[in-house]
């Protein structure tokens, strides 16, 4: 069956929006205008990949505090803008965020979805959700939920992800006679509040015209894709302590993990558990949960007498400067429990065995 026209189709979103949508910080009150500040857009949906909005509120807020405008950003030292990241994940963003920055504070904003794609950390959604929201320009932004919304009302079988480029070309005239900024946003809006994987369609004002409601298929559309086992692994984080001092990997420059400091980690099944002095303090243990894998942590503190020389990468930290490192989520864990009350260890992997794994090869 062909699909209806959408600017008909979609016509009720508008006014619900209007009355249902949320006040979020990053949102115009005048969704006919372009948006008085781009920047914060792009802000928005960086932070807004991959994390709930109700974790980026406040990290949006002091972003915008700290950073005001691209320029700052730009200006701003890596480690400041690691700090101001700490805790939301993903630090790739970050680095992203501010080389985009740095393009917008040197050249202005691109005149184009194709120049917004090609700043730094934009892929299609992204440079699409910015071009509509910030400029208003009729470029349709699918990512997860308006696909999720769309596959229903048009009963897609299979993966929506497939009709991309025929749904780009469907919403467009949507955008065009609703408004990019408030069609895109009221979409995204229905997705995450009204037409999630379990639906609530007496709540939703397309209800009447979902192809998926009226056929009973609501629960079947989209397929629901299988993900990969997460890979398991049990470990030791460790905070070495000597004189004052800990031991932490400095960061890297690329990769997932650029730009963050870290705890020496050891595989449990490389370091089996043995009696142990008693030098050695533990808290409860957790499961740090990523896309892919799964980490059982034991969270260690190994006092030693004196610093030893550590192995490259490995640097000796003072404690007054414990704070303003940027660490990722299970490593200020770690920074955290050093100021609470442990548990004195028993059985731990030798601290000796440890050392030697951190200490530089002897001459
Ligand atoms: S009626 Fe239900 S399934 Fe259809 S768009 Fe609305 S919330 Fe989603």
């Amino acid at each position: 069956m062909p699909w209806p026209l959408s600017p008909e189709l979609l016509a009720p979103l508008a006014p619900w929006f209007e009355q249902a949508h949320r006040d979020l910080p990053w949102r115009a009150a005048d969704l006919q205008l372009p948006h008085p500040d781009p920047y914060a857009v792009l802000v928005s949906e960086l932070m807004l990949q991959q994390t709930q909005v109700t974790t980026v509120i406040p990290y949006f807020n002091r972003w915008l505090e700290r950073f005001p405008d691209a320029a700052t950003l730009a200006a701003a030292d890596e480690d400041t803008v690691h700090k101001a990241w700490e805790g939301l994940g993903y630090y790739r963003r970050a680095r992203f965020l501010q080389a985009a920055a740095a393009s917008v504070a040197a050249e202005g904003w691109p005149g184009d979805l194709a120049g917004l794609a090609g700043l730094p950390g934009l892929g299609p959604y992204t440079a699409a959700a910015v071009g509509a929201i910030a400029f208003q320009w009729p470029t349709p932004a699918l990512d997860g939920n308006a696909f999720r919304v769309l596959a229903r009302l048009l009963l897609i079988e299979g993966d929506p992800k497939h009709q991309a480029a025929k749904l780009r070309d469907w919403l467009s005239p949507a955008l065009k006679a609703h408004g990019p900024s408030r069609l895109t946003q009221a979409l995204m809006e229905l997705g995450a509040t009204v037409c999630t994987p379990a639906p609530t369609c007496g709540d939703c004002p397309l209800g009447g015209r979902c192809a998926a409601r009226l056929a009973g298929r609501t629960a079947d559309i989209p397929p629901v894709a299988k993900r990969a086992k997460p890979k398991a692994s049990t470990l030791w984080l460790v905070a070495f302590e000597a004189q004052g001092q800990f031991l932490l990997q400095a960061p890297v420059a690329k990769g997932l993990l650029a730009g963050l400091w870290r705890w020496p980690t050891f595989d449990a099944l490389d370091h089996e558990a043995a009696p142990t002095p008693g030098s050695i303090t533990t808290w409860p243990g957790w499961t740090q949960v990523y896309t892919h894998r799964r980490e059982a942590v034991t969270p260690l503190h190994i006092g030693l007498a004196a610093p030893f020389t550590p192995a490259e990468g490995l640097r000796w930290v003072p404690r007054s400067e414990l704070q303003g490192l940027p660490l990722g989520r299970r490593d200020q864990r770690l920074r955290d429990l050093l100021d609470a009350p442990g548990q004195s260890l028993l059985e731990a992997p030798d601290p000796a065995g440890l050392v030697r794994a951190c200490a530089a090869p002897s001459a």
